[in-house]
């Protein structure tokens, strides 16, 4: 399997899709490098945050992760510095569980806290206003996948939103995803500490375990 790094986004690559404009308020979308070599980070001088998963395991090569183990490491910040950026353990591990150990190691040692109104958590306009290609509002369309929803703009960019922005799918598809709020990683880490969620526990390996249960715990006496 051909792991993407995280250097192979570039400039040069987006070039199908030219110059990228933040959906939230139509400034320039600039790249911002992030902590996990497997994500590309974006962001406006507004700083909006926004990334894209440049590789995600399937369920079969995330299921090794349970078997691997970072070494050398004395801290919790090692150990998350271990399973984001070593090639051999990052290949493993399921999307959505290095995103979030990702915001959390943001959150505890770069301070980068991200908090949506609830009422703009679930609403996609709220964030995804503008065409990233030609800063034109975008507006829902009738298309044939039902799963997502259609976007598009007055110069006919199209658009499908699920979890993210998918466009580009006949060159090299990319999904722009607003970055993840601190009240989503709760909820997220308890669905993959959850004992009744066999299918996200197999993927967990004991090192990030132990630090999603610390969080929370660091979470309940700060309350
Ligand atoms: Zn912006
Ligand atoms: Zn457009």
């Amino acid at each position: 399997m051909k792991v993407i790094r995280s250097s192979t986004l570039t400039h040069d690559n987006t070039k199908p899709f030219g110059k990228l404009f933040c959906p939230t308020c139509r400034e320039p979308l600039e790249f911002k490098k992030l902590l996990d070599i497997l994500t590309q980070g974006f962001e406006c001088k507004n700083k909006h945050p926004f990334f894209v998963n440049l590789f995600s395991p399937d369920s079969f090569e995330s299921a090794k992760a349970i078997d691997l183990e970072a070494l050398k490491v004395r801290t919790d910040e090692d150990i998350m510095k271990a399973w984001l950026t070593d090639p051999a353990l990052r290949k493993h591990l399921n999307t959505q569980l290095a995103e979030t150990l990702r915001r959390i190691y943001e959150i505890q040692f770069e301070a980068k806290h991200i908090f949506y109104e609830k009422k703009d958590l679930a609403c996609v306009s709220t964030h995804f206003h503008f065409c990233p290609l030609c800063k034109n509002t975008l507006v829902s369309y009738d298309q044939p996948d039902i799963g997502s929803l259609g976007l598009k703009c007055k110069n006919n960019h199209e658009f499908r939103y699920r979890s993210g922005l998918r466009f580009g799918w006949e060159i090299h598809g990319i999904r722009l995803k607003k970055e993840l709020d601190n009240h989503t990683i709760q909820t997220r880490i308890k669905g993959w500490l959850d004992p009744k969620n066999k299918a996200l526990r197999s993927q967990l390996p004991n090192q990030i375990e132990h630090i999603f249960k610390k969080y929370v715990n660091q979470l309940g006496v700060e309350k």
